[in-house]
């Protein structure tokens, strides 16, 4: 990481009320890895390093406004992709357990790579699609929480993530800007899966000021054994959800 990168990492961590001072050396791995594995597969958007800092890094550790994840518990990432923000979180909180999820074999095969590198023994990642694992015993109703960013519309979102929280348990998903209609739509669909939307926090990504909302969304009773709909349903026809 050149200095430039970790004045930046440091500025919007700063902002973010975080101390990363210790973790430097495990950015800065992760940040080669990241362009190591890119220049062979496509695995992120993202290319320089100054975008990868505050786009992959900073942004991921924006979920850990408000103390919903409070550093211990089973940490479930619902679409890991190259695994944000699993591996940035886990960086900071050792004393919690995070199971990077993703449907797509190469970008676990990524996240595993790089959680051994890093030597992250708090990181099982996974292959597998959400609306399995949220029929499956041993994930159904396991996690205390479930973060999830830029994966899919709130009431998807609700649908394929209530499920596999422990009752009490939080969701925690990061997105753009949202709209009053898929609010809404995620509002009755969490009610429809045993839960509700606790939170909406609106912010701007620290130095780029890009827009940003966590929606919390808390389990506060038994989902329905219906749900989640089998695989691809729940995105093909999106609960309480057609203005897409
Ligand atoms: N969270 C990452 C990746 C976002 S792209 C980031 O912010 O950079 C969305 C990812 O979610 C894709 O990698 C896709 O494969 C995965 N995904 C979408 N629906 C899924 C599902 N139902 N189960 C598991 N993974 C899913």
């Amino acid at each position: 990481m050149t200095p430039e990168g970790e004045a930046l990492l440091l500025q919007g961590t700063a902002e973010l009320g975080l101390t990363v001072e210790d973790h430097l050396p495990a950015f800065a791995h992760l940040l080669e890895l990241l362009v190591e594995a890119n220049s062979r597969v496509n695995l992120t958007a993202l290319k320089t390093e100054a975008e990868i800092i505050l786009k992959h890094f900073v942004d991921s550790l924006t979920c850990l406004r408000g103390g919903h994840l409070n550093g211990e518990g089973q940490v479930l990432d619902l679409g890991t992709g190259a695994g944000f923000p699993a591996l940035p979180l886990a960086i900071m909180q050792p004393g919690a357990t995070f199971t990077p999820l993703d449907s797509i074999r190469k970008k676990i095969d990524f996240v595993r790579g790089a959680a051994d590198a890093l030597n992250l023994p708090n990181v099982t990642p996974l292959v597998g699609r959400a609306e399995t694992l949220g029929r499956d015993p041993e994930h159904r109703e396991r996690y205390d929480r479930v973060v999830c960013r830029a994966v899919a519309a709130l009431p998807i979102l609700a649908e394929l993530a209530l499920p596999l929280l422990r009752p009490g348990g939080l969701v925690v998903a990061q997105k753009g800007p949202i709209s009053e209609e898929e609010l809404r739509a995620g509002r009755r669909a969490a009610g429809e899966v045993g839960g509700r939307v606790t939170e909406v926090d609106a912010f701007t990504l620290p130095v780029l000021g890009d827009a940003r909302t966590l929606i919390v969304m808390q389990k506060v009773g038994a989902t329905p054994g219906k749900y989640p709909r089998r695989e691809g349903v729940p995105n093909q026809q999106p609960l309480f959800w057609t203005a897409r």
